[in-house]
């Protein structure tokens, strides 16, 4: 297997919009890592150069060490699926899966036929090689175009929102499936998705892309937890933002004034007083504090900094969300601010109209710039 690499990469159209900035990546042989952020951000335009449909306008492409940064789409071993499946309507499964290798010309009749049903038990569907692909279910059709994808064995496995058009269940299966597929394999694979969750559950790396531009890459548990920007922070999960100016750092510890709050957060990035920045809290570091009244002398009216290093709010439950395993609240401050809290199904009975207070440890504050 092989690895890809991308250094500089840019991309103007014909038109003058430029969709790619400047991406550098190393993707390892084998990884599986994923392109995501908002619609228009570049991640189709990146792995359209990776697959060589587009020629970047500066930089260089090399996949398996080679450059290929000017070479056409078929001399770059890479196998895609697109959203839209894209199966050849007139043929059947077999056809379909085997087109790939009859157009190397390199098989012959009884290998072909071999990869066909290798390919077909690899996705879960043997026996369907005689039907036409309308007579498979959407989701049994992006199988297809996937094993159509690995049936030459391509260096890399180049997917852009394939699992966009299933529904919700299916498309939580084939999340499953697409990774258990590619770890069987060991291939090399560049997803593209704008849907975070995805991103999130599947791959080994992250690249999280705003405006033409790589804005962090990283293992999803390091992006989650450790946002780089307010962008990345704000785009993965859901974060609780406090903007606000640092008043002092003290001992690894920066004292942030937002205003109707001071939160105490882990000092990070050589942060100094009287800087801009802004506080990043994921809603299931929060923790529910015994009683709202319990805290009077640690919090203000409006939440306060208390000598441990946690920063207490108090306020009011508006709203509660059963997720299946965890609850979701959310909360109105006594400052009038929106905070939302996640906590694991069947711990409290809170619910609308209480008042609570809930309080969060500064090394679970995270510094990013404003
Ligand atoms: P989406 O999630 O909506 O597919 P994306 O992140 O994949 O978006 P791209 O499709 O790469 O984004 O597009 C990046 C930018 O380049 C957008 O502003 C888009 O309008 C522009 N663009 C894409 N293709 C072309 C083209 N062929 N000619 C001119 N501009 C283009």
């Amino acid at each position: 297997m092989s690895g890809i690499s991308l250094a500089g990469v840019q991309k103007r159209y014909p038109g003058g919009v430029l969709a790619v900035k400047g991406v550098d990546i190393d993707i390892e042989s084998g990884e599986f890592v994923t392109l995501v952020g908002p619609s228009g951000c570049g991640k189709t335009t990146t792995l359209r150069t990776i697959a060589g449909f587009e020629t970047p306008t500066d930089g260089s492409v090399h996949i398996d060490g080679n450059e290929v940064t000017d070479a056409p789409p078929y001399e770059r071993d890479t196998g895609m699926v697109f959203q839209d499946f894209a199966l050849f309507p007139h043929m059947t499964i077999h056809e379909n899966i085997a087109y790939g290798m009859e157009a190397d010309g390199d098989y012959t009749t009884e290998e072909i036929d071999a990869r066909v049903e290798e390919m077909l038990d690899l996705v879960e569907l043997p026996g369907v090689g005689d039907r036409m692909p309308d007579q498979l279910s959407g989701g049994q059709q992006q199988r297809i175009a996937l094993a159509r994808a690995l049936a030459p064995q391509p260096k890399a496995l180049l997917l852009d929102e394939p699992l966009a058009s299933l529904d919700k269940q299916l498309r939580e299966q084939m999340q499953v499936e697409l990774r258990r597929i590619q770890q069987e394999i060991g291939i090399t694979t560049v997803f593209v998705t704008h849907n975070q969750e995805e991103a999130l559950t599947m791959s080994d790396r992250l690249a999280v892309m705003n405006d033409g531009q790589f804005e962090q890459v990283g293992p999803p548990e390091e992006v989650y937890n450790d946002p780089d920007s307010r962008f990345v922070a704000d785009f993965l999960g859901t974060a609780n933002i406090f903007d606000g100016t640092v008043s002092a750092v003290e001992n690894g510890y920066a004292l942030v004034d937002c205003g109707d709050v001071s939160l105490q957060a882990a000092a990070q990035n050589g942060v100094s007083a009287g800087d801009d920045t802004s506080v990043v809290i994921r809603p299931e570091r929060f923790r529910f504090e015994d009683s709202a009244a319990s805290n009077a002398g640690v919090a203000s009216a409006d939440g306060g900094t208390n000598a441990g290093g946690t920063t207490v709010f108090e306020g009011e439950i508006t709203f509660k969300r059963h997720l299946g395993s965890s609850v979701e609240f959310h909360l109105e401050t006594d400052s009038g601010r929106e905070i939302t809290v996640v906590r694991r199904s069947g711990m409290d009975k809170r619910g609308p109209g209480d008042r609570v207070a809930v309080s969060v440890a500064a090394d679970d504050c995270r510094l990013v710039e404003a």
